[in-house]
C-alpha cells in the first residue's frame, strides 16, 4: 500500500517535470512573444501559487515558491554567488521536506522566511571577505573507487550534496508518500538536470520555475482533495467522495452498510489505539471486495461498499465472502493492547502474538426504479438493524 502511494505521488509530478524537461532539450522558444511571454506567466504563476499555498495554509511550499524566487534573484543578479547558492539549494531543499507546517502568518514563519533570505547575503559577504577560501570550497572534488564500481568516480561537492539530498528525499517520500516531499524532490531534480544540461541556456530560468510552480499548485489542489474526500485513518474515500459518487450514478446500485460488532467492547478492552488498528484493518478488507465494489468509510465504525450496475446475486455472495473473512481471520496487533478492562476475546496466535478477531453485521439493499439514494441508504439501514437484533455477524437484504 505504502508502495503504491509513494510511487502515485512520485510519478504524477514527475511526469509534470519531465516532459517540460524534455521539450526544452528539444525545443527552445525562438520566437519574441514566447520569449516575454513565458516568463510573465512564469512570474504570475508564482505569485498565484503564494496566494494558494497561502489561502490554504501550506506554509512549507510558500517557502518552497520563495526559495524558488530567490534563486532566480541570485541566477539572474549575483550569478559570482552562483556556484555557492547552488550548494545550498539542495540543502533548504532537504530542510523544507522536515520542517513542520506553520501557520502561514507567524513568527516561525517569520523566521523560516529570513533564514532563506539571509543566506545569500551571507555568501555575497563570505565571497569578498574571504574571496580565496571560498574559491576552493566551490572547486573542490574528490575521488571514490570502490570494488562495485569499476572506475573511479569523481566527484564535486555539488554533485555529492544533490545525490544525498535526492536519495534522503526519495527515501522520505518511500517512508511517508505525500505530494510535498515528492515536489521538493522533482524540485531538486529539475533545477540539477537544468543546471548539467544547457536547458538553462535555452530556456529561460524563470519558465522552469513557472513548471514547477504548477506543481507546487497541483499539489496544494490534491491535498485539499484528499483533505475533503479521503479519510485519514482507513485511507478509504470518505463520506463526502460517498455522496459525491453516488449522487452522479442515480439508478442500477446496490448498496451495502457494513458495521463492525461490539466495537465499543474492543475499544473499552484494548484501548483505542487497537480500535484504531482494527478499523483499518477492516478498511482494508472492505477495499479488496470482489464483484467490483468500492468501499467508503460512512463514519466511526460503519463503512459503505457500493456496486454499480452488478448482478445482484452475485454482489449478495460478495458480501458473505467479505463478510466470512473478516469473521475467520484474526487480526494480530501491532503493539501490546493497554487494557482499560480485563481483555476477554485475546487470543494467543502461535508466535504468542496477540490478537484479536472482530465481525462485522451488513445491510444491502438494491436500487429499484423510482428509488431515491435516500430510501436506498434507509433500506439498508434498517436491514443491518435487523442483523444486529437476529444475532450480528450477518448479511441482511432490505
Ligand atoms: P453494535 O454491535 O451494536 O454495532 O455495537 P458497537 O459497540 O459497535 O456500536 P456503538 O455505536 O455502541 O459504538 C461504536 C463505537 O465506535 C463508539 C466509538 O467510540 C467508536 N469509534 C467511532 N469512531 C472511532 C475511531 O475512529 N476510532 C476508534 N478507536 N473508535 C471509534
Ligand atoms: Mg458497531
Ligand atoms: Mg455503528
Amino acid at each position: 500500500m505504502r508502495c503504491k502511494s509513494a510511487l502515485l505521488s512520485l510519478m504524477f509530478p514527475g511526469i509534470l517535470v519531465a516532459l517540460p524537461v524534455l521539450g526544452g532539450w528539444l525545443w527552445a522558444p525562438q520566437s519574441h512573444v514566447l520569449t516575454t511571454l513565458l516568463p510573465t506567466i512564469a512570474a504570475l504563476l508564482i505569485v498565484a501559487a503564494l496566494l494558494v499555498s497561502w489561502r490554504f495554509s501550506c506554509s512549507r511550499l510558500v517557502l518552497l515558491c520563495v526559495l524558488l524566487v530567490v534563486h532566480e534573484c541570485v541566477l539572474s543578479g549575483f550569478i559570482d554567488l552562483f556556484p555557492a547558492w547552488q550548494l545550498l539549494l539542495p540543502v533548504n531543499l532537504l530542510l523544507l521536506s522536515v520542517v513542520g507546517e506553520r501557520p502561514v502568518v507567524s513568527l516561525a514563519m517569520l523566521y523560516r522566511l529570513g533564514l532563506i533570505v539571509m543566506q545569500p547575503v551571507v555568501l555575497f559577504v563570505l565571497a569578498t571577505t574571504l574571496a580565496e577560501e571560498y574559491q576552493r570550497l566551490v572547486a573542490l572534488h574528490w575521488s571514490f573507487s570502490t570494488p562495485f564500481v569499476p572506475f573511479s568516480l569523481n566527484l564535486s561537492l555539488y554533485e555529492i550534496i544533490v545525490t544525498l539530498v535526492a536519495l534522503a528525499l526519495l527515501l522520505r517520500v518511500v517512508w511517508r508518500p505525500s505530494m510535498e516531499s515528492s515536489v521538493l524532490l522533482w524540485a531538486l531534480l529539475l533545477i540539477c538536470t537544468a543546471q548539467l544540461s544547457d536547458v538553462q541556456a535555452r530556456v529561460p530560468v524563470v519558465v522552469l520555475h513557472g513548471l514547477l510552480i504548477l506543481i507546487v499548485l497541483v499539489s496544494v489542489f490534491e491535498r485539499s482533495y484528499t483533505l475533503a474526500f479521503r479519510d485519514e485513518l482507513t485511507g478509504l474515500p470518505s463520506r463526502r467522495a460517498f455522496l459525491d459518487f453516488v449522487n452522479r450514478r442515480s439508478s442500477g446500485y446496490s448498496l451495502a452498510i457494513v458495521d463492525i460488532d461490539h466495537f465499543k467492547k474492543v475499544n473499552d478492552t484494548h484501548g483505542h489505539d487497537v480500535g484504531d488498528q482494527v478499523l483499518k484493518r477492516v478498511a482494508g478488507r472492505l477495499a479488496a471486495v470482489s464483484n467490483g465494489g468500492k468501499a467508503f468509510r460512512y463514519g466511526g465504525e460503519e463503512f459503505v461498499v457500493l456496486f454499480y450496475r452488478r448482478d445482484v446475486e452475485r454482489v449478495n455472495d460478495a458480501l458473505d465472502l467479505l463478510r466470512q473473512s473478516i469473521a475467520d481471520t484474526p487480526f494480530v496487533l501491532r503493539q501490546k493492547p493497554r487494557p482499560e478492562k480485563r481483555p476477554r476475546r485475546v487470543v494467543a496466535t502461535k508466535d504468542r502474538q496477540p490478537s484479536l478477531r472482530v465481525t462485522v453485521s451488513i445491510g444491502v439493499s438494491h436500487w429499484h426504479k423510482g428509488a431515491d439514494l435516500d430510501g436506498v441508504i434507509k433500506r439498508a439501514d434498517q436491514a443491518l438493524y435487523k442483523a444486529k437484533k437476529t444475532g450480528r455477524n450477518r448479511v441482511v437484504k432490505g
